[in-house]
C-alpha cells in the first residue's frame, strides 16, 4: 500500500492562531466563552472545553463582564457593538484575511453594490454581510444572480464589487463571476477573488493527488465548508473518496496492499487526527 499525504493538510494559519490563542486565554484566565464552535473539530473543541472553554450560540448567553472569544470566521459589526454594550472583554481571533475583507467591504459599501459569493448560512458570510450593509447580496450559485440583479436595480449605484468567501471553490467562483459579468453588463464590475491562498493551495494539491491514487481520504468536520469543497475536488478525479472525521468512519471500507491512497485534511483538522488515520491504514 502506498500512502500520499498532502503537504497542505491540516490547520491553516487562521485556525492555528485561534486554537493557540484560546489555549493561552484559558491558561491565563481559567475560563472563557466562545461564540459559536471555535473550529469544526470535535476533538479539539472537547479538549479546550475540558480546560474551561464554554461554547455559546448567542452573545446574550454570556454573563455581563465575562470574556468571550470571536473565532477565525469573524463576526458582524453589530456583534462587536453588542459585546461592547454588555461590557464583555473580547478576544478577537478573526483571521487577518477575513478582517481584510471586512475593511475593504466597509470602504466600498458607500460607492458600490457589494456581491459576496459564498454560502449564505456560513458564519464567515454572515459576518461579512453584516459589514456590507443593505446594498449587498450573497450569491451561492448561478440561480441567485437574477435576484441579486433585481436588488442592484433598486440602488443608484453604477459600480459592483464582487468578493468571495475565503474557503469557496476557486473554479465555482470563476464560473459564477463569468455569469455576473454577463448579467451586470452595464455596471462597472470589480472582482476581488478573496479566496484564501491556503484554500487554493489545498484544492490544487487535492486535485493533483486525486489523479494519482485509487482511493482518497479527506479528513475533517462534516460541517466544515473547506473540507466539503476539497472532497468535491477529489471526486472529480477519483471514484472512491471518503470524507471522515476519525478512523472509525473507515471501518467497513476494504483496503488492499495494491491500494494507492491519498490523504488530505481540512483547515480545522489537527495533525493528531491525520496521524491516527495513517496509523489505522498502516495497521
Ligand atoms: S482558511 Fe484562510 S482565511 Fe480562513 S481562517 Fe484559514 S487562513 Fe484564514
Amino acid at each position: 500500500m502506498e500512502i500520499i499525504v498532502g503537504q497542505t493538510s491540516g490547520f491553516c494559519f487562521g485556525v492555528e492562531n485561534a486554537v493557540n490563542g484560546t489555549q493561552k486565554v484559558l491558561n491565563d484566565n481559567g475560563r472563557v466563552y466562545c461564540l459559536g464552535e471555535l473550529i469544526h473539530n470535535n476533538q479539539v473543541i472537547k479538549s479546550l472545553e475540558d480546560c474551561g472553554m464554554i461554547t455559546v450560540d448567542n452573545l446574550n448567553d454570556v454573563p455581563k463582564g465575562e470574556k468571550v472569544i470571536f473565532r477565525a470566521h469573524g463576526e458582524a459589526k453589530k456583534v462587536y457593538e453588542l459585546a461592547q454594550q454588555i461590557n464583555l472583554k473580547v478576544f478577537d481571533f478573526t483571521c487577518p484575511k477575513v478582517k481584510a475583507i471586512h475593511i475593504k467591504v466597509e470602504r466600498e459599501k458607500e460607492k458600490s453594490f457589494i456581491i459576496i459569493v459564498g454560502k449564505k448560512n456560513h458564519p464567515e458570510i454572515i459576518g461579512t454581510k453584516g459589514f456590507a450593509g443593505k446594498n449587498s447580496y450573497v450569491i451561492e450559485c448561478e440561480d441567485d444572480i437574477l435576484d441579486a440583479y433585481m436588488e442592484y436595480e433598486k440602488t443608484n449605484l453604477g459600480r459592483v464589487y464582487v468578493f468571495s468567501q475565503t474557503t469557496f471553490s476557486s473554479s465555482k467562483f470563476d464560473k459564477i463571476v463569468e455569469e455576473i459579468q454577463v448579467n451586470f453588463y452595464e455596471a462597472d464590475v470589480f472582482v476581488d477573488k478573496t479566496i484564501c491562498d491556503s484554500t487554493e493551495n489545498r484544492q490544487q494539491e487535492t486535485r493533483e493527488i486525486s489523479k494519482k491514487v485509487n482511493k482518497m481520504i479527506i479528513i475533517g468536520g462534516k460541517n466544515s465548508s473547506n473540507t466539503k469543497e476539497i472532497a468535491k475536488v477529489a471526486e472529480e478525479n477519483c471514484n472512491h473518496v471518503y470524507l471522515v472525521q476519525t478512523a472509525d468512519d473507515l471501518k467497513g471500507v476494504e483496503f488492499s496492499g495494491q491500494d494507492r491512497i491519498g490523504i488530505m485534511a481540512g483547515a480545522s483538522t489537527p495533525q493528531k487526527s491525520i496521524n491516527q488515520i495513517i496509523d489505522f491504514l498502516k495497521a
